[in-house]
C-alpha cells in the first residue's frame, strides 16, 4: 500500500491521491450528515451541564450543503403530500359573517409572512410594504374598518392609490372552506380531484434548446423585468383564483427555472376548477409595476450623482438635488404609464389529479425536482447557453430590483433610504446575481392553510419517529431548559470539523444499523422509509 507521506513517491502520484478530508466530506454526504454544521454551546439549566452541540446548517433549499438541501427537499415533499387532498379543514378559526372578505385578510396574512421573512433575512421590504398597504386599502374598500395590523404598515399615498384594476373575471360567492368539491360515484366511492397547474412567462423571442435563435432580437430587458417581478404576478394569480373559485383555495407551488432561464411556476392546488376557467384566469392576470421610469439613462460612466450629507444625491454638473424615491412616485401623474406590465405566457398546463394515485405522487416529486438547484444552475453549461446567461445578467445589471436599489441613480432618482457610497451597477441584492437571474423570491410558496403543520413540525415528526424506533426519549418539550450561545471562532473546546463530521457519521451508522435490526425483527417499517427518516432526523 502506498502512503501519501512517502517522499519517494513522485509528486504527481501523491497529488492524484484523494485528500482524506475530501473523502470524509463525501462519506458524510452519503450518510446525509450536514457538512457545514454550526457549533453551539448549550447550557442545560436543570443539570448545569454545558455541551457543544452541532446544529445542521441547512435551513434553505438552495443551501450549499447538499445533505441539508436534500433533507429540506424531502420535508417539502412531505408537506406537499400532506395538504394536497386534505379532506378535513385544517385548524379553522371561523371568522363569523365576514366570509366575503375573509380571503382578502388571508391573502394579507400570507403577504405579511413573506414580508416578515424578508425582513428577518435582512432583505429590503419596501416593495412588500407597498403591497401590504395596497391590500389594506382593498380590505377597507371591502367594508372592513381599520387595518389588520393596527396600521403597522406606513401608508403610501399615490403609488398605492394606483390600485391594480380587477380583471374581468367571473366571481363566485365565497364559501368558508379550504376544501375542494368531492364527487360521489354510484358505487359510493368518493373522488377528491385536485389540480396541478404550470404557468410560464411569455416569449421574448424564438428559442431553440433554450437558447435564442437571434440574440439581437431577444427581448432581454423584458425577460429581466418579468423575472424581477415574477412573484407579484403569482400573488395576483392566487388573488384572482380565489375570487373566481369562490372558496379559500390553498396551494403549494414551486418556482423553477426553464431552460431559456425564465422562472416558471408549478402549483398544486387543492380542489378543482374547470380547466378552461384556470386558463381564463391566467390570461386575465397581470401585474403593473408603478415605478418611476428606468429607460432613459441620466447618469452613467464618470458622470454619476454625488452624495451630500444634507441633501442626498445631487446632479454632479448642476448641483440640483435628485428627487427622492417618494418624490419620484408622487411625480407620476394621472397619465403615467406603469414602468412594466407582466402577464403569463399562453402556455398554461392544467392537469386534473386524483388523491392517492401514482399521478399525484409523480406531481409531488416533480414539484420539488429542482429545489436543490438555483435558477442559474439549470444550465447544463454549453457555450451558447453560458453566453445567453451572460446576456441575461447584463440586462439585469442596471435594472432596479427594488425601491432601494442603487441603480435608480442611473435614472436620476435617489434610491429609497439613500446613503453614501451607492453607485449604479453595484447593487448587492441577489436578484442581480447569476445564480438567481432576477428572481430573488422564495422558491417554495405554501399558502397558510395548506396543511396543519409547519415545516418545523414535519421535521419534528420524523425525528420523533426515529427516536421512538430507537427506544430513546425525544428532546424534552420544555423550550426554556436550554440556553444556546454561539461559539467564538477558534474556541479550543470545539473539535476540528473533520472530527465532528466523523462523530456524526459514526452516530448515523449506529442509528441505521439499529433500524435495520428492528426491521429484520419485523418491526414493519419498509426500508425506504427508514432510510429517509434516518436522514431527516
Ligand atoms: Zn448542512
Ligand atoms: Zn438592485
Amino acid at each position: 500500500m502506498t502512503h501519501p507521506h512517502d517522499r519517494a513517491l513522485p509528486r504527481a502520484v501523491r497529488q492524484a491521491m484523494p485528500m482524506a478530508r475530501d473523502v470524509l466530506v463525501e462519506v458524510a454526504k452519503q450518510h446525509g450528515v450536514c457538512i457545514r454544521p454550526l457549533a453551539l454551546r448549550r447550557l442545560d439549566i436543570v443539570t448545569g451541564k454545558t455541551e457543544i452541540i452541532d446544529v445542521p446548517c441547512g435551513s434553505t433549499l438552495d443551501s450549499k450543503c447538499p445533505p441539508c438541501a436534500k433533507r429540506n427537499r424531502q420535508l417539502r415533499m412531505a408537506q406537499c403530500r400532506e395538504g394536497w387532498h386534505l379532506d378535513t379543514e385544517p385548524a379553522i378559526t371561523p371568522d363569523e359573517p365576514n366570509e366575503e372578505q375573509r380571503w382578502l385578510v388571508e391573502f394579507r396574512a400570507d403577504m405579511q409572512a413573506q414580508r416578515d421573512a424578508a425582513a428577518q433575512a435582512g432583505d429590503d421590504t419596501t416593495d412588500l410594504d407597498a403591497v401590504l398597504a395596497g391590500l389594506d386599502e382593498e380590505i377597507n374598500a371591502a367594508g372592513m374598518r381599520g387595518s389588520v395590523t393596527g396600521s403597522a404598515v406606513p401608508k403610501r399615498s399615490r403609488s398605492t392609490r394606483r390600485r391594480q384594476d380587477a380583471p374581468d373575471l367571473p366571481k363566485r360567492k365565497m364559501a368558508s372552506t379550504t376544501l375542494g368539491r368531492t364527487f360521489h360515484a354510484p358505487d359510493g366511492k368518493v373522488y377528491r380531484p385536485s389540480l396541478f397547474v404550470t404557468l410560464t412567462l411569455p416569449s421574448y423571442g424564438k428559442v431553440r434548446n433554450g437558447v435564442p435563435i437571434d440574440p439581437e432580437a431577444y427581448d432581454y430587458r423584458r425577460a429581466a423585468r418579468d423575472a424581477l417581478h415574477f412573484s407579484k404576478l403569482v400573488d395576483r394569480f392566487v388573488q384572482n383564483l380565489r375570487r373566481v373559485a369562490g372558496y379559500d383555495v390553498q396551494y403549494f407551488a414551486s418556482v423553477e427555472p426553464q431552460k431559456r432561464l425564465a422562472p416558471h411556476l408549478h402549483m398544486a392546488i387543492r380542489g378543482t376548477l374547470p380547466r378552461a376557467e384556470i386558463k381564463q384566469i391566467a390570461a386575465a392576470t397581470y401585474h403593473q409595476v408603478w415605478w418611476p421610469q428606468a429607460d432613459e439613462v441620466r447618469f452613467d460612466g464618470d458622470h454619476l450623482p454625488v452624495w451630500d450629507e444634507q441633501a442626498g444625491y445631487l446632479d454632479p454638473a448642476t448641483g440640483e438635488v435628485l428627487p427622492t424615491w417618494d418624490e419620484a412616485l408622487d411625480a407620476l401623474d394621472e397619465d403615467a404609464e406603469p414602468l412594466h406590465v407582466l402577464r403569463f405566457g399562453e402556455q398554461v398546463d392544467v392537469q386534473g389529479v386524483l388523491a392517492g394515485t401514482p399521478d399525484a405522487d409523480q406531481c409531488v416529486r416533480y414539484l420539488s425536482k429542482y429545489l436543490t438547484k438555483s435558477l442559474g444552475d439549470a444550465l447544463d453549461g454549453g457555450q451558447v447557453q453560458r453566453e445567453h446567461a451572460a446576456r441575461m445578467v447584463d440586462a439585469l445589471r442596471y435594472e432596479p430590483c427594488s425601491p432601494a436599489c442603487p441603480n435608480w441613480l442611473r435614472y436620476g432618482v435617489q434610491p429609497k433610504n439613500a446613503k453614501a457610497g451607492m453607485a449604479p451597477g453595484r447593487c448587492r441584492s441577489k436578484a442581480h446575481k447569476p445564480e438567481h437571474l432576477g428572481y430573488a423570491g422564495r422558491r417554495v410558496l405554501v399558502s397558510r392553510k395548506w396543511s396543519n403543520k409547519t415545516l418545523a413540525e414535519h421535521k419534528q415528526d420524523r425525528r420523533s419517529w426515529v427516536l421512538e424506533a430507537l427506544g430513546q426519549a425525544d428532546e424534552p418539550a420544555d423550550p426554556h431548559r436550554y440556553i444556546w450561545r454561539p461559539v467564538s471562532a477558534g474556541d479550543a473546546n470545539v473539535p476540528p470539523l473533520a472530527v465532528r463530521l466523523l462523530r456524526t457519521v459514526a452516530e448515523r451508522q449506529r442509528w441505521r444499523a439499529h433500524l435495520r435490526e428492528l426491521e429484520a425483527r419485523g418491526a414493519g417499517q419498509d426500508l425506504s422509509a427508514t432510510e429517509q427518516t434516518g436522514r431527516a432526523a
